[in-house]
């Protein structure tokens, strides 16, 4: 039977006030997956009142017991781990093992910022004997969380756990194709004693329950995660109602090999970097600048690397039916803008996609920088390889992007390392590594990926705004 899910608003389950529902069906094979409810304006409405009622009392909480919640929180998302998983791989098509590492990640978030409420300081100004002055930094209300369908219940705790330790309320509005393990989280945190309205999930499409969040004059903060098109929708009505976005947007990662790098470290983490999640993360290393010298055999040894990728196994099916479609556009462009493909590049037939959104790993040489192959994100398991000269190219190709979110530098010299991280345009920067970092680390764009920062002590201070108490003394 389909799984059916509600918002969750003010502690309870909620259908939509309309009644009306939506359907998501399994990457794996097109059939019914779950049902969720389909918001609208009255629906954001409701849970945005419920948050609303619930501020100063989440407010006026100790941090510290603030933070014992999130810390319960933390341990039921762990305990529930199986449920969460299963539902998560039934709406994204991730594997279960992948699911259940990406859940235990929603629960570090939770554990980190738990531990971390009362490293919210403000600090005291020396104005000289006549004054005392201090800042405090403190909660905005009612932040609204918007998130995309790669990784639900991970991106939901990534920008959900900061809000909540540093004393705000919460509406999340998850992807309308992936809702269900963020209504769980929902649920799990009134079971474990969050007071209701503190933490609510209204779902449904974004131009519909999205926007309507994102206009409701009781929100006071939007964090955003998802593609550009919505982010810049998202930024004009932030625009005119004056409130603070943080937005996680889109890449084009570049991932710079040099030749005295180790080769073999070097193509295993490549791989991952465009095939993790079916390529479907925003920090993907998709455009891969290699030393000409270098070039024939590292790509060989990507090849080999591929093909040991089973898809349906270890490369899983696109999220959904418009994603797929995506992906096989891009094939057609690759085709016309002259990329060759030494790998994939062309849909797999219907006898190995069994109905599934299934794509094959697909590398194209003869890239040029030009190529909208280079320039736009795929969001699947697709790399342009671009050959360089000379460090100056390597660095000019990685940043002529109009994203800067991720990007990686292989190489045995320390001094390159450093030279080329401080040259490069991206808010991460991974050396001899790629999908580094951790909840302890901020992570955020520069350019068109996107402003503000999630994850470590440095979202906290995004979900702040600083007061500044000045008293005559006298
Ligand atoms: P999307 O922008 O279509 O949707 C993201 C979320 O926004 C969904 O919940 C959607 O319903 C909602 N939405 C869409 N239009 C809206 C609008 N006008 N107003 C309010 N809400 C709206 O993105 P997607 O297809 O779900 O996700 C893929 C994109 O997300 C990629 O571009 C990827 O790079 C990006 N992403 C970024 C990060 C990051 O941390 N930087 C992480 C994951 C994904």
């Amino acid at each position: 039977m389909t799984a059916t899910f509600d918002h969750w608003i003010q502690g309870r389950g909620t259908p939509a006030g309309t009644g009306r529902r939506f359907t998501t069906h399994s990457p794996h094979d097109g059939r019914e997956a779950t049902t969720i409810a389909l918001g609208n304006a009255a629906d954001v409405d409701l849970a945005v009142n419920a948050a609303t009622a619930a501020a100063s009392v989440w407010r006026r909480r100790k941090p510290i017991e603030r933070g014992r919640l999130l810390l319960r929180l933390a341990a039921s998302i762990l305990e529930h781990s199986g449920e969460l998983a299963e539902l998560e791989s039934a709406e994204t098509g991730k594997r279960i093992g992948q699911a259940v590492g990406e859940i235990a990640g929603a629960a570090a978030y939770f554990e980190f910022y738990g531990g971390l409420v009362n490293a919210v300081h403000g600090e005291t100004i020396d104005l000289g004997p006549d004054h005392h002055c201090f800042t405090r930094r403190e909660p905005f209300g009612v932040v609204g969380i918007i998130t995309p369908w790669n990784a639900p219940l991970n991106q939901a705790a990534r920008a959900g756990a900061p809000a909540l330790a540093a004393g705000n309320v919460v509406v999340i509005k998850p992807s309308e194709f992936t809702s269900a393990t963020t209504v769980v989280l929902a649920r799990l945190a009134t079971e474990v004693g969050f007071p209701d309205g503190v933490l609510n999930v209204v779902t449904g499409e974004g131009a519909e329950a999205g926007s309507a969040l994102v206009e409701h004059p009781g929100v006071r903060k939007i964090a955003f995660t998802g593609s550009v098109r919505a982010g810049q929708q998202i930024g004009r009505i932030a625009a005119d109602r004056i409130i603070p976005l943080t937005l996680e947007l889109g890449g084009k990662s570049a991932n710079i090999v040099f030749p005295d790098a180790d080769l073999e470290r070097a193509a295993t983490g490549s791989l991952a970097a465009f095939t993790l999640n079916c390529g479907q993360v925003c920090s993907a290393g998709t455009r891969l600048l290699v030393h000409r010298t270098i070039h024939d055999e590292f790509v060989q040894r990507l090849i080999t690397a591929s093909k040991a990728l089973t898809v349906g196994d270890n490369l899983g099916p696109v999220t959904t039916a418009a994603q797929y479609d995506k992906v096989l556009e891009y094939f057609d462009i690759a085709r016309t803008d002259g990329a060759h493909p030494v790998l994939g590049g062309s849909p797999l037939p219907d006898s190995e996609r069994a109905g599934g959104w299934f794509v094959p790993p697909t590398i194209y040489t003869e890239v040029d920088n030009s190529m909208r192959i280079a320039r736009e994100e795929v969001f699947g398991p697709v790399l342009s390889v671009i050959a360089f000269d000379d460090e100056d190219e390597a660095v000019r190709l990685a940043n002529d992007s109009v994203y800067g979110l991720a990007s990686g530098v292989w190489t045995t010299d320390i001094s390159r390392a450093l030279r080329v991280a401080d040259a490069l345009e991206a808010g991460q920067v991974y050396v001899n590594t790629w999908v580094a970092g951790a909840v302890e680390t901020p992570f955020g764009g520069y350019k068109q990926s996107g402003y503000g920062r999630e994850k470590g002590l440095e979202a906290l201070h995004h979900y702040t705004q600083v007061k500044c108490v000045t008293v005559a003394l006298y």
